[in-house]
């Protein structure tokens, strides 16, 4: 609402980073929230080990970006590292967490109108990046396409494709 009053856009601006060095450590950060017009003491998913960031020397590392409120519910980044820790590859392991958030919204729905449109599909954004410990990368979309930032000693910087799950 405020930002219609001031005809602002509403820009967003949280990155996450998960690395990988050629030692075999794994770190990842999320940049505290650049969601603008935030409700006041809304802390979001960003800085919430598990929901907007997640990396285990063990198993992967993962973090998101778009409605924390979403990633927050399912656990987001933590739900991919430890589907990794079962063997999934991390486009697999992207796309069962947007699976489980998608599920999750189709149920809130009944109380929250709005949440998913009419073909069941989430109404709002959720991008998980996804690092494996062999270096694999992946990039999933709940809905949109985009791309994100890759850069290893093979390719070096570029940018990949995110995957779709409810691509239109
Ligand atoms: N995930 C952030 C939040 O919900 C927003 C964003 O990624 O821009 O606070």
């Amino acid at each position: 609402a405020v930002a219609a009053l001031l005809g602002a856009q509403r820009v967003t601006g949280t990155l996450h980073c998960s690395g990988l060095s050629t030692r075999g450590e794994l770190a990842c950060t999320t940049t505290t929230s650049g969601l603008s017009f935030k409700i006041p003491g809304r802390v979001g998913d960003s800085p919430i080990v598990g929901a907007g960031l997640y990396c285990d020397q063990e198993a992967g590392s993962a973090g998101g970006t778009g409605r924390g409120e979403s990633a927050i519910l399912a656990n987001a980044s933590f739900t991919v590292v430890e589907a990794m820790r079962r063997g999934a590859s991390p486009v697999d392991a992207g796309l069962e967490a947007l699976h489980r958030v998608t599920r999750q919204a189709r149920r809130a729905a009944s109380w929250q109108p709005g949440l998913v449109d009419d073909a069941g599909v989430p109404a709002f954004g959720l991008q998980l990046y996804v690092l494996g410990l062999d270096g694999t990368t992946a990039g999933v979309s709940l809905r949109g396409g985009g791309k994100y930032a890759v850069a290893d000693l093979e390719g070096g910087p570029r940018h990949e494709p995110l995957v779709t799950l409810h691509a239109r």
